[in-house]
């Protein structure tokens, strides 16, 4: 901000506390051509931030019953899977933002949050999970996750597309039904883009270590046709998991029936053990990586039954994570789960 909007600007206005309130706040930032949806250049780290505050006017819990079970708000019709536009985007459609678009005022640079973000429904049945769906339910989220991939990346505003799930409360699931979502972003995020710079360094990472994985199988947790599960060897979460194909596959769309199978197979097989292992629902994260060679996240915010790991201030100031069970033994742990 500019010395010109501290405390007090607009005199009389912002009362003698500056108790100007919320609509204060937002018509001074209007004023300073900041909507509180754009992408903001962190000036430290040089990487985009989305600021969407209007997200915190959305409801915790939608009222009238599951809007994702069917007759429900978004789900008017019969349906297997589902995917629709995000009633609370983080990214809108829209035309390229061009250089035009990119607003630099007083050493701050933002950028209209242009994108997409949408829901994925993978099951009429309010109870469920990927884990107990069915091979085949899995399968048709697969084959929906890569059409709108596809689509989304057809786009001429949209440079990546990421699919993910978050599971669980602890991960500020709101609502119980099972589904993931996606976003489109405008570039390449700092953790694909990275990925892709080591590969560009070093060849590919998976092509080089799934073999070894494999020999190994001491981190091994599944396999199905050419695809594997695993426990990765610089683990950064308890019981954090890959899901990889042997061959170089850069994307969803460049898998075939039998590829889908397998990948559909290891979801399901992972969440179920997932499950298994602490006796109860467990949360988790999962994010898919395109780009390069394509594989599937997952990462349970838990360390052992009912103790949640947070990522901390020794984690989140560095950027280093320290993950205090043995890649070795949360594989072994999951095999006999
Ligand atoms: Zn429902
Ligand atoms: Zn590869
Ligand atoms: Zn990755």
């Amino acid at each position: 901000m500019t010395g010109e909007a501290g405390p007090g600007a607009g005199g009389a206005q912002a009362g003698p506390t500056g108790a100007a309130g919320a609509a204060g706040a937002a018509e001074a930032a209007e004023a300073h051509g900041l909507s509180g949806h754009e992408l903001r250049l962190d000036p430290l780290t040089g990487e985009w931030v989305a600021i969407v505050a209007r997200r915190q006017d959305r409801p915790n819990l939608p009222s009238g019953g599951c809007p994702f079970c069917v007759g429900g708000l978004e789900a008017p019709e019969p349906y297997t899977v589902r995917a629709f536009e995000n009633r609370w985007p983080a990214f809108l459609p829209g035309p390229p933002a061009g250089a035009a678009d990119r607003r630099t005022q007083g050493g701050f640079t933002w950028w209209p949050p242009r994108g997409a973000a949408e829901v994925v429904l993978y099951s009429p049945g309010h109870d469920g999970s990927l884990g107990t769906i069915g091979v085949e339910g899995v399968r048709a989220v697969v084959d929906l996750w890569a059409e709108r991939t596809e689509a989304l990346m057809g786009r001429p505003e949209i440079e990546y597309v990421l699919v993910f799930e978050n599971r669980g409360e602890e991960v500020g699931a709101t609502i119980d039904h099972p589904h993931g979502q996606i976003y489109a972003f405008p570039f390449v995020p700092p953790v694909p883009r990275r990925e892709a710079a080591v590969a560009a360094t070093d060849g590919c990472p998976l092509c080089r270590t799934v073999p070894h994985e494999l020999a190994a199988g001491i981190r091994v947790v599944g396999r199905a046709g050419r695809w594997v599960s695993y426990v990765p060897f610089a683990s950064g979460y308890p019981y954090g998991m890959l899901v990889a194909p042997e061959d170089h596959r850069p994307s969803l769309s460049d898998l075939d029936g039998a590829a889908r199978d397998a990948l559909a197979t290891l979801l399901h097989d992972a969440v179920a053990r997932y499950d298994r292992l602490f006796d109860r629902p467990m949360p988790y994260l999962l994010w898919v990586h395109p780009g390069v060679h394509l594989h599937v996240h997952l990462a349970p915010p838990m360390r052992a039954p009912g103790v949640q790991r947070f990522v901390a201030s020794g984690e989140v100031g560095s950027g280093t994570l320290s993950n205090p069970v043995a890649p070795e033994a949360a594989a072994e742990a999951l095999r006999r789960a």
